[in-house]
Parts: structure tokens; C-alpha cells; sequence
């Protein structure tokens, strides 16, 4: 039996997959983790190169770990330690087959916004590989692209800024974003996906649990 947070997801994670359908990604709703993780590996053809940009979610969901389990071609550049080697690993994964990651944030209306530092991540939402698979929990949906954006630079980055060592961003120091133009900046990139072009290449998985941050 659902509880009532449960329910509510699930109600409001259909009618985000329909506005999502709308705006040409494919989108589905998984009720739990692990309905997710198979709806992943149904997506991800075996014979596929794969990759990923840095996700909390794809951790929680246990993806990364799946994926090397099953023996897929990956290009992981957190196996790397050389910065070198790391940088040509995330410039190769933008011609990757499959690409996983999380979204920051996802409208109501199924528009995606996303913020990162370097860019690779949303070099390869942006173009590059063949197929891109967002999964994201349900606490990642707002009313709208205002909500969108006052959710990642209040909350999400200042909670993201604590994982990383040294940036000295106001976000890492205060907690609370003070819009900086620091070179060290999570937020160099700000990238809002109105639609999925071409059609469905950007599979949407949502997920009704709280994932990431
Ligand atoms: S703009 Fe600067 S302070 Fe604001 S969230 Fe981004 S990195 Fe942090």
C-alpha cells in the first residue's frame, strides 16, 4: 500500500511525464528505485559505450555500480586519478553512446534546468552522445523555471559546494548563494532544455523517492 507522499508523486509524476511527452523527450515514472534501475538497463542497448556525469542519483539508484557489474564499455573518468588522463576521459564521454545523468531541477511544465562548473555534463545534455537518460527523484520537480533556478543556486549548489574541497565560493563558505563570478564557480553553465531535439533522444526517469540533492 502507498503512503500519501507516495501518492502524491505518483499523481504529479504523471502529469510531469505527459508535459515532458509534450516537449518530445520520452519520459517515464518508476514508483521505486528499483523499478528505475531496470528501466534504465531496458534503455541501455549492450552493446553500448557508456558514461555519466557526476550524479548523487545515479549512486543512490545503484546505476554505476550495475553498470560495471554487467560488463557494459564505460568511460569513467572518477576510475582515473592522473587530471590528464580524467579531462580526456569526460571529453571522449561526450561521444559516448549513452550518457546518464541527473537534472538539478524539472518544471512542472517539463522543461529541464541544470547548472555546472566545467560544462561536461552539459556539453553532453546539450549534444554529443546518441542518447542521453536523466533519472531524478520527485523532490527535484518545481512549479516553474523561477522555482527552477531559486532551487539549485539556493539550495542544490550550496549543498553540492560542501562535496568539493577548496572552491571558496560564497555557497561553500555561507551556505547561500551571492551570484559570484569566482573561476571556481558550479555555476559557470546555466542551461535551461526547453524541448528534446532531436525527439527522444533525452529520456526522462522519474523517480517517486526523494534522490540527490
Ligand atoms: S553563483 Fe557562486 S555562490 Fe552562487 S551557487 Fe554558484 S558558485 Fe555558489
Amino acid at each position: 500500500m502507498l503512503n500519501a507522499k507516495q501518492v502524491m508523486y505518483e499523481k504529479l509524476g504523471e502529469s510531469v511525464v505527459k508535459a515532458l511527452k509534450m516537449r518530445h523527450f520520452e519520459a517515464h515514472y518508476c514508483l521505486t528505485k528499483k523499478e528505475a534501475l531496470n528501466k534504465v538497463f531496458d534503455l541501455i542497448p549492450d552493446s553500448d559505450v557508456v558514461s555519466w556525469g557526476g550524479s548523487k542519483t545515479l549512486v543512490e539508484v545503484g546505476i554505476i555500480e550495475e553498470l560495471k557489474a554487467r560488463n557494459y564499455t564505460v568511460l569513467d573518468r572518477d576510475a582515473e586519478t592522473d587530471p590528464v588522463k580524467k579531462q580526456e576521459i569526460a571529453r571522449k564521454a561526450l561521444l559516448s553512446d549513452t550518457y546518464l545523468m541527473s537534472s538539478n531541477a524539472i518544471t512542472m511544465d517539463g522543461q529541464l534546468y541544470n547548472i555546472d562548473g566545467n560544462g561536461n555534463r552539459l556539453g553532453a545534455l546539450v549534444f554529443g552522445p546518441k542518447s542521453v537518460i536523466i533519472v531524478a527523484g520527485m523532490n527535484k520537480v518545481v512549479k516553474s523555471i523561477e522555482d527552477a533556478e531559486a532551487r539549485v543556486r539556493n539550495y542544490a549548489a550550496p549543498m553540492n559546494a560542501q562535496r568539493f574541497k577548496g572552491l571558496n565560493t560564497p555557497c561553500q563558505l555561507n551556505g547561500s548563494c551571492a551570484d559570484c563570478i569566482s573561476e571556481k564557480s558550479i555555476c559557470a553553465q546555466m542551461v535551461r532544455t526547453r524541448i528534446c531535439r532531436p525527439e527522444g533522444r533525452i529520456k526522462v526517469i522519474l523517480v517517486g523517492e526523494d534522490l540527490g540533492m
